[in-house]
């Protein structure tokens, strides 16, 4: 029978049975994202850097990302020479990491260049969010990767080396980080628009700008709207909001903390008990953060009145989970994702600069 045929119930008694066969050779990696009937199933779960940094100290050889394309990578790259990062579902990708690509980069880079002169003073800023070879672009040029965590510190550290920054591929994240810094006259922060010649910007603002921001933005968080939350504080006026940094910049600017999905899922457990909480991220992370606190009276609302879920994420369900982990135990790797060596190396000198700082 084909595995999508089968019921769930029948794939999660496969996936328990194989995990408990492969033991300590396997560890399932799940992403806060990440759907409930696959995340039961994850041995680590948190972040996609967080994550990629704790597969790399287990002895596991086989490393199974429940999260989307660019965390398998970032898995991969991160991981032993004995280890091998899988996805269970190669469509699992990210509509935000996909609004990059290395030719439209290296293009704007060089559009850049003739305006700015050969010796340009630009650092190239990737947010994680994006393909292995746009941080190889990085780590090649002097430039960086950060997270939704550390981003205005990166952001501190790439106006430190050189006059002005590319941030790629989420626009909304640069913008916040660029704001946290003080950047809030107009001229400061442009968007590039990659479809356009010169980014859709004149020899002057590109000369002006400080941070030249990709017009990149996900799908899901830009759902949250400024009205949702002051339908919020009209009822609940004693209420909080939190939101995620890729959300637009008026809901980070009327929110009361802003922060990646980390700092949300320990700033709602640091608060007192029986308080009110509005967040801005995706559905699945925000469902099980107020499952989790309702014991503690604590009540957990999502910002949007609309579903949104991370729809790509969403695509990796106890079927394809299934297929995988059966197939490790007859001995056959499927979806393996392999960074190219050069790639590699290069992203990897992006990630540790990263690291290094932050
Ligand atoms: S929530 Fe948005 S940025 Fe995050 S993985 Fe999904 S599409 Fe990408």
């Amino acid at each position: 029978m084909e595995y999508r045929d089968r019921s769930d119930d029948e794939c999660h008694e496969l996936i328990k049975a194989a995990k408990a066969s492969l033991g300590q050779d396997l560890v399932i990696l799940g992403h806060h994202y990440q759907r409930a009937d696959v995340y039961q199933h994850a041995d680590l779960r948190g972040d996609s850097l967080k994550l990629s940094k704790l597969a790399s100290q287990t002895n596991s050889e086989h490393i199974i990302f429940c999260g989307v394309h660019f965390m398998a990578e970032v898995a991969d790259i991160m991981s032993n020479q004995h280890q091998k990062a899988l996805l269970p579902d190669l469509a699992a990708g990210c509509s935000m990491a996909d609004m990059a690509n290395l030719s439209k980069v290296n293009r704007a880079w060089t559009e850049i260049k003739s305006v700015l002169g050969e010796e340009m003073s630009v650092t190239p800023i990737t947010y994680i969010n994006s393909a292995a070879d746009l941080k190889a672009f990085c780590g090649e040029r002097g430039g960086i990767v950060c997270t939704s965590s550390n981003a205005s510190q990166i952001v501190t550290w790439g106006l430190g080396q050189r006059e002005k920054i590319l941030f790629f591929p989420d626009q909304h994240l640069g913008r916040w980080s660029g704001h946290q810094l003080g950047l809030i006259n107009e001229i400061d922060m442009k968007v590039w628009d990659p479809d356009l010649w010169m980014g859709g910007l004149s020899e002057e603002e590109i000369k002006q700008a400080k941070i030249l921001l990709w017009k990149g933005h996900c799908s899901v968080h830009q759902m949250f709207q400024p009205e949702h939350i002051a339908r919020f504080r009209e009822k609940y006026p004693e209420g909080h909001v939190i939101s995620h940094p890729e959300c637009r910049f008026e809901v980070c600017d009327q929110s009361d903390f802003v922060g990646s999905t980390e700092y949300i899922v320990q700033t709602i457990a640091a608060a007192k008990p029986n308080t009110r909480w509005l967040v801005g991220t995706e559905l699945n992370l925000v469902n099980r953060i107020a499952e989790e606190f309702r014991s503690e009276g604590k009540v957990v609302e999502f910002m949007s009145p609309l579903v949104c879920m991370c729809s790509t994420m969403n695509r990796i369900d106890p079927q394809h989970l299934a297929w995988q982990v059966e197939n490790l135990v007859d001995g056959t790797l499927v979806n393996q994702i392999i960074v190219p060596d050069a790639d590699k190396d290069m992203a990897r000198v992006a990630l540790d600069r990263m690291l290094s700082i932050s």
